[in-house]
């Protein structure tokens, strides 16, 4: 399987490579298309303000695109690597997600879809991940995270709902049962780190081992991104958001997003041991992202080139393409609505270029996990420090 991934992934990085050094035009597609396929969600979350986004403006929801343009846009797409579903909340659109899942296989050939869930409609969440199951083939991976930032009441005070608690054990277990059908299928859970649950990590992480059956648990530290309002205001945000844009200070800064990453590090490092080798690539690269994601926070830099724009990008529910959701709205490659859904021309667009040139110049830094993961593969070092780390704790 991994040789198969590798046939698929290794002429794509080659060419990357060559468009970061100029020695090629235009970067192929991504790999990793990273696609908020709805800004709508029913959570109250203090670690972001989408939430708060169609409260505001009504008018935004419906201009979300549409299955059939969704459609559309694969269609000119070549083949991606990972589709990464993001949101809002992905499972409010549980009736159409199955197709969307559909035609990313179809067109464009994904070999791996993930989507996080924050479990507030059990049902339409069992309901959509079955679909998507039913639609995929079985060598397509399906990774399901189930946000988890607290235990009990701390959770619902986080994700500001009361019951949500409740409600992710309601859909863990409704899903867990879905395993025994599909082996593609693959149950995570994980914790977005922020100031506010920082200190309670340990406990939430011996209370899932003791109660929960996953097949990763992973942390994210909470960042600040554009995309989730909870950033300082900006000049380039959009007129209709800025009522939004709220900085509400979650990420852990300094020594503490320090501390935390190398716990995290060395709990991945217990986490691998004895698990199937698909979790554990993924841990052995999580590993890898901890150590340089806490090294960038200290050192507030870039330790290796990034290819956003490049082998990632991230399209908004509106048609809109971002090289990342840090650089949301601030930095567009243009709508995909202007150029008739056909991804080709937007990629090869002036407006995608300018932007390419603009990350090029390292004006930014951040430790956004999925940009990190690419740009650990296409950095040789770092590839050598995750195969290290992978024999290591076999
Ligand atoms: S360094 Fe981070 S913020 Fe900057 S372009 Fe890359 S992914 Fe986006």
């Amino acid at each position: 399987m991994m040789l198969e991934y590798m046939k698929t992934l290794a002429p794509r990085l080659l060419g990357y490579k060559l468009a970061i050094m100029g020695l090629r035009k235009y970067p192929p597609h991504p790999v990793v298309l990273n696609f908020s396929i709805t800004n709508k969600c029913q959570s109250r979350c203090k670690t972001c303000n989408i939430w708060e986004l169609y409260q505001k403006n009504p008018q935004k929801e419906k201009e979300e695109l549409k299955l059939w343009e969704i459609q559309k846009i694969f269609k000119t797409e070549d083949d991606m690597f990972l589709l990464n579903i993001c949101g809002g909340e992905p499972f409010l659109r549980h009736e159409d997600i199955g197709d969307i899942c559909k035609y990313a296989v179809r067109y464009c050939n994904a070999k791996a879809i993930h989507s996080p869930t924050n479990c507030l409609a059990p049902e339409n969440i069992e309901y959509g991940v079955k679909d998507i199951l039913e639609k995929i083939p079985s060598n397509v991976k399906l990774t399901i995270k189930l946000s988890l930032d607290g235990i009990g009441k701390d959770h619902d005070e986080i994700r500001g709902v009361e019951g949500n608690f409740k409600k992710v054990q309601e859909t863990h277990k409704r899903l867990l049962k879905l395993k025994k059908d599909y082996p593609n299928f693959y149950l995570d859970a994980g914790t977005t780190v922020s100031t506010m649950n920082a200190h309670k990590l340990p406990s939430i992480i011996s209370w899932v081992h003791d109660n929960m059956e996953l097949d990763n648990f992973y942390h994210e530290l909470a960042d600040t991104r554009a995309e989730l309002f909870n950033v300082d205001k900006d000049d380039k945000d959009p007129d209709d958001f800025k009522s939004v844009v709220q900085n509400r200070g979650v990420t852990p800064t300094g020594d503490q997003y320090w501390d935390v990453a190398h716990f995290l590090l060395e709990e991945a490092k217990k986490d691998m041991q004895g698990k199937r080798a698909f979790s554990r690539i993924s841990q052995a690269l999580r590993v890898v992202y901890y150590e340089r994601a806490a090294w960038v926070q200290k050192n507030q830099k870039r330790k290796v080139k990034c290819y956003a724009a490049m082998s990632n990008a991230h399209l908004n529910p509106w048609g809109g393409l971002w090289p990342c959701n840090v650089q949301a709205f601030r930095h567009n490659l243009g709508n995909i609505r202007d150029f008739d859904y056909n991804f080709d021309k937007l990629w090869k667009s002036e407006g995608a270029q300018k932007v390419r040139q603009w990350v090029n110049g390292n004006h930014c830094h951040c430790p956004l996990v999925g940009q990190a993961m690419v740009d650990t593969i296409l950095d040789p070092k770092e590839v050598l420090r995750v195969l290290y780390t992978y024999f290591k704790y076999k």
